[in-house]
């Protein structure tokens, strides 16, 4: 039975017509703004170009109210898998969504019609002046390379949907995936469940083990079929990027991301220098798991059997005392949340098992799904949403596209929350247990945030390469993740995982590749800003100003503004890994005598 929190959450939502009727309103409007914004001219004067920034205001309105309702109907979906009632609204709400390209680009014809000094005052002019980067990028995106614009929307509305049925291909071959772990029981394991513990790791080694090898059983069969499906997304990307944009996908994605490749190659190339500094940490942890050398699916696995638990309301405690510890601003907002109860923090068998923070920018609230189990590292998860939330609130107060930041950012905010977190954690208990517990989800946050997404995208980088020569086979592609592999940990890990190609979603997204050197931007950021900074009132307010700008400026700008560090050099890199790997040392320090 769901806790008396979760049915407060949802008392108002149980009537879905109310719902229906917001989707078809909004329908209505975004209609209505596209016929009327279709007859307007582009402005020639300043005195002109008032309806246009009406019009601008309208269209913010319009994709706040979606984005409110999508993401709610999205968080209400997750919140019961079982339920079929929410699934048609959310396709309903998707649809919606998919309005909002359409309408943007209805402005963009607007600016494009505009002669350049025209553009330039208006850009330039006070309401505009903060949007300006929004639509700089757009007009780029749209202007400069740009083929007939008809026959260019009509060709990409058929790549995207093509690469989205090679997802559902991807979709349907996972949901084919089912085995038992107990042949003596009933209960089946299913394709999604089975990647999602690949992914988190199960506690026990022989289960882990037991899955892998079932789940490699059962995949072997359709492995050619993951492949073409594979092959058959990455071409398209690149053919997209390629006839739309003359650029390769990865270009595209620095672009968005708002970061040059110089950043990129600086961070890197100093993980790069980094990597064998690892190699001491994985040798202890074999040797405190009790095996020769540690396995791939090893690293995320916990060392110390006998986990304290923690009820939910003294994590909760934990929490505040923690972020009050480091700011009293962050530790009121946080407060605030869970008081007017943002969270689904309830361990439910029919929730889904993704956790999330997704933002309300109509109601400025955020809404939280975690699954509590009562360890430490729930606790430390549900600090990392805290921080997507309070991003999300320092934004809030923004104009809608001025709210829109770049994943790059997206995971800088969540990392530096959970860093305070286990840092504050770490003051506050003294016991060789505590601590060895604490320095391992540190250390285990470097293979999820550094080690993990670099293989993924090594992988994605040799995998667009290649893929000019045309599709690689199955046994190319197994090669090639664990070439990956071998270099990210360093030749010293004892077995490797050859399906990671297979098991990683976001290989499969279109709107997705490349979709994980953020990661390691956002993570790293933190480091090197908490590095950085002993004074934690300087600190604080540093990171909530970097927060507030964060959809406003190009983000090698905003860290020089807010930080005053230049991110395209190799030191600011070398800073923020010196930062992580002192908990190298301290684990092995700790686990000597272990
Ligand atoms: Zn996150």
């Amino acid at each position: 039975m769901p806790s008396k929190s979760v049915e407060e959450l949802y008392k108002n939502c149980t009537n879905l017509d109310e719902f229906y009727s917001c989707i078809t309103v909004l329908h209505e409007k975004v209609n209505q703004a596209m016929h009327k914004m279709n007859q307007i001219e582009p402005p020639t004067s300043m005195e002109e170009s008032k309806e246009l920034l009406m019009w601008i205001y309208k269209t913010e309105d319009l994709v706040s109210e979606i984005t409110e309702l999508h993401s709610f109907v999205l968080f209400l979906s997750r919140q019961n898998t079982e339920d079929d009632t929410k699934r048609p609204l959310l396709a309903d709400c998707i649809k919606l969504k998919n309005k909002i390209p359409a309408l943007l680009s209805m402005l963009d014809q607007l600016f494009l019609g505009m002669s350049e000094s025209m553009l330039k005052e208006f850009l330039l002019s006070k309401e505009m002046r903060e949007r300006s980067l929004f639509y700089q990028e757009r007009l780029l995106k749209t202007s400069s390379k740009q083929v007939n614009s008809e026959l260019q929307n009509t060709l990409r509305k058929h790549m995207n949907e093509d690469s989205r049925s090679w997802f559902d291909v991807r979709q349907k071959l996972v949901n084919r995936i089912s085995f038992k772990l107990d042949n003596t029981k009933d209960e089946t394991m299913t394709g999604q469940e089975a990647l999602h513990i690949m992914y988190t790791s199960h506690p026990v080694r022989s289960v882990r083990k037991k899955i892998k090898k079932l789940f490699k059983e059962n995949v072997n069969n359709d492995k050619v079929l993951f492949a073409t499906v594979l092959n058959q997304i990455t071409a398209n990307t690149e053919n997209m990027n390629q006839a739309f944009y003359k650029e390769e996908t990865l270009n595209m994605s620095l672009f968005q991301n708002r970061l040059t490749k110089r950043t990129l190659n600086s961070m890197t190339s100093t993980i790069d220098k980094n990597l064998a500094r690892l190699i001491p940490y994985y040798e202890r942890k074999a040797k405190l798991l009790g095996v020769e050398t540690l396995d791939e699916d090893d690293l995320l696995a916990p060392v110390y059997s006998d986990q304290p638990q923690f009820t939910y309301e003294e994590a909760k405690e934990l929490i505040l005392q923690a972020f009050s510890n480091y700011s009293p601003k962050l530790a009121s907002f946080v407060r605030n949340a869970m008081e007017e109860k943002w969270i689904d923090s309830e361990n439910r068998s029919n929730k889904s098992f993704i956790e999330f923070c997704t933002f309300l920018p109509v109601s400025k609230q955020s809404r939280i799904n975690i699954i509590y189990k009562g360890t430490l590292r729930c606790m430390s998860t549900l600090a990392h949403e805290l921080g997507h939330a309070y991003h999300y609130d320092k934004l809030s107060s923004k104009s809608t596209f001025v709210q829109h930041m770049p994943l790059s950012i997206a995971e800088f905010s969540s990392t530096f929350t959970d860093f305070i977190f286990l840092n504050e954690m770490m003051k506050q208990n003294n016991t060789p247990e505590i601590q060895g517990l604490l320095i391992e989800e540190k250390l285990k946050a470097i293979t999820l945030y550094i080690l993990r997404p670099y293989t993924q995208f090594l992988f994605q980088m040799k995998l667009f390469q290649a893929r000019t020569q045309g599709p690689l086979s199955v046994s190319q592609l197994d090669d090639l993740i664990v070439e990956c592999q071998r270099f990210v940990y360093q030749d010293s890990l004892g077995e490797y995982n050859s399906e990671q190609w297979i098991s990683h979603n976001l290989f499969y997204i279109p709107d997705k590749i490349f979709y994980n050197y953020q990661y390691m931007f956002g993570y790293l950021l933190s480091a090197g800003i908490h590095a950085l900074t002993t004074n934690q009132d300087f600190s604080f307010n540093q990171f909530a100003n970097l927060l507030e700008e964060s959809g406003s400026l190009p983000v090698e700008d905003l860290i020089l503004k807010h930080v005053g560090q230049d991110i395209r050099e190799d030191e600011f890199w070398q800073i923020a890994i010196d930062y992580l790997f002192q908990d190298i040392d301290r684990y092995l320090k700790l686990t000597d005598r272990q």
